[in-house]
């Protein structure tokens, strides 16, 4: 009998593949390990399960359990860590039940995700001192909320994690302050997305403190207050929120190749360095679509969609993982804000290009039909080569419109394809020339001179 296809992780990648294999080649053998008690969560909904929004932990949850096993045929096996891979023997090794087994594999996937990192602060262990990632810190973050009653917040990291976690606190009656290293919050977003944020969120009563290191955080027994470079202030709940590192360990102890962003080096296939070992998800690396680079961009869709492919590869039809744009979408309040493909200027230069950007306000609809409101888009392409490279967008209505520059960017289009795109219009959805296509106009325009 052909060894089973075995998978290490069930959430978006894992997942996704052992549904995919099975469904490609029901034949097959699927075994699914993982070591917490969750399988096929939606991570990203967990603010909005603290803010009230989604009422209960189990909503969450994508597809039960016992699905996966009765209807699915998948032998998914929780509370089963994976704690050694021989990829030389073609096994596994693997705690949980009452001793340590090995397991033999034909293909395996690692799909062990991200950890929330823990910068080494001082009192991080208190009470009230959260990371969010895991479905069971949810729990424990929307239980303090409501048990201990705190009437403040202090949230480390002004990432989108952070300012999702700062408009569910303000919902439920908290005092909200986000303390943030760096000049400005969302990074990866661009300055002039990430000013405007900024204002929208002091005009929500939340207090920034941006080029602000935290240190620590003091309190007996329960967080009382918060230390950062040159202050102090008092807060009764933290969450720590300043970003992800995959979960590489396992991988790289068996030998398996780490690339240049600390993630598991893969192909186009998703492959390792050893022929029937893949990695998807948090834990692994994609090409970038416009640098052609290996990047490590961990996000909900990169996942669940290199997991498919994965899954129909391993069945018997080799399918590519796709590239990466790194497109991403946040709600900050009554605002949204979205990014993709290259935005800052040096790593757009490091990869070769001469980047020149505009940023344009634009009305959501017609001046006549009611319910408009300003949209900013930032447009960024290669002087060169007239290419787009990345955009960045936000405004109370429409920041998804971030999709059609990610479409341009699979399609490596210049930014005069991109204005002259046939895109939809009547006045309730758009103005005759959509915003995204009056940014390529002007940007255009800026290209040629
Ligand atoms: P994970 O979801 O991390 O799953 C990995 C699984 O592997 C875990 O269940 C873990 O227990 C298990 N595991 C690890 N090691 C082992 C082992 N040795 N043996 C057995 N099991 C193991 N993405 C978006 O695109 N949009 C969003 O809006 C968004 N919001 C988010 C909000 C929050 C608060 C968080 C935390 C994440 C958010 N994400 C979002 C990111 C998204 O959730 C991840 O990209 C996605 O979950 C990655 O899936 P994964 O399967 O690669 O990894």
């Amino acid at each position: 009998m052909e060894d089973p296809f075995v998978i290490v992780g069930g959430d978006a990648a894992g997942m996704s593949a052992a549904s995919k294999a099975k469904r490609e080649d029901p034949e097959l053998d699927v075994i699914v390990f993982e070591k917490g008690e969750w399988v096929s969560y939606a991570a990203c909904g967990m603010p909005y399960y603290v803010k009230g929004e989604v009422d209960e932990l189990d909503d969450l949850v994508a597809v039960e359990p016992e699905t996966f096993r009765e209807k699915r045929d998948i032998d998914l096996r929780t509370g089963h860590e994976v704690v050694d891979i021989d990829p030389k023997a073609k096994t596994v090794t693997v705690s949980g039940g009452s001793e340590p087994f090995e397991q033999p594999y034909g293909s395996l996937l690692i799909g062990t995700g991200a950890r929330a990192i823990e910068p080494p602060f001082e009192g991080l262990d208190l009470d009230g001192v959260f990371t969010l990632r895991s479905m069971d810190e949810a729990d424990s973050i929307q239980r303090y909320v409501t048990d201990a009653d705190p009437g403040s917040a202090a949230i480390v990291g002004g990432g989108y994690v952070g300012i999702e976690m700062a408009e569910a606190l303000v919902e439920r009656g908290l005092d909200v302050s986000i303390y943030e290293m760096l000049p400005r919050t969302l990074q990866p977003f661009g300055e002039e997305t990430a000013r405007t944020v900024e204002e929208h969120l002091r005009e929500q009563g939340v207090d920034l403190y941006l080029d602000t290191a935290v240190e620590g955080f003091a309190g007996d027994g329960s967080v009382e207050g918060i230390e950062y470079e040159g202050g102090s202030a008092a807060t009764d709940l933290v969450i720590v929120g300043v970003g992800v590192a995959p979960n590489v360990e396992l991988a790289e102890e068996a030998g398996i190749e780490l690339g240049p962003t600390g993630a598991i080096a893969t192909d186009e296939y998703g492959r390792t360095n050893y022929e029937d070992v893949y990695a998807a998800g948090d834990c692994a690396e994609a090409e970038h679509v416009v640098t052609g680079e290996p990047d490590h961009v961990p996000l909900a869709l990169t996942a669940n969609r290199a997991g498919r492919a994965i899954g129909t590869t391993v069945a018997g039809d080799p399918t590519p993982t796709g590239g990466i744009a790194g497109t991403a979408i946040v709600k900050a309040f009554d605002l949204g804000a979205a990014r993709t493909g290259v935005l800052d200027e040096e790593r757009a230069r490091e990869a070769g290009f001469d980047p020149v950007s505009v940023s344009i306000d634009a009305p959501t609809r017609p001046h006549y039909y009611p319910g408009s409101s300003e949209l900013t888009v930032t447009l960024v392409g290669d002087t060169e080569t007239g290419r787009v490279l990345g955009a960045s967008i936000v405004g109370r209505e429409g920041a998804k419109r971030i999709d059609t520059v990610a479409t341009a960017l699979s399609s490596a289009l210049t930014v005069t394809e991109l204005q002259n795109l046939d895109l939809a219009y009547a006045p309730p959805f758009s103005p005759v020339w959509d915003p995204v296509l009056t940014a390529a106009k002007v940007l255009a325009g800026k290209l040629e001179n």
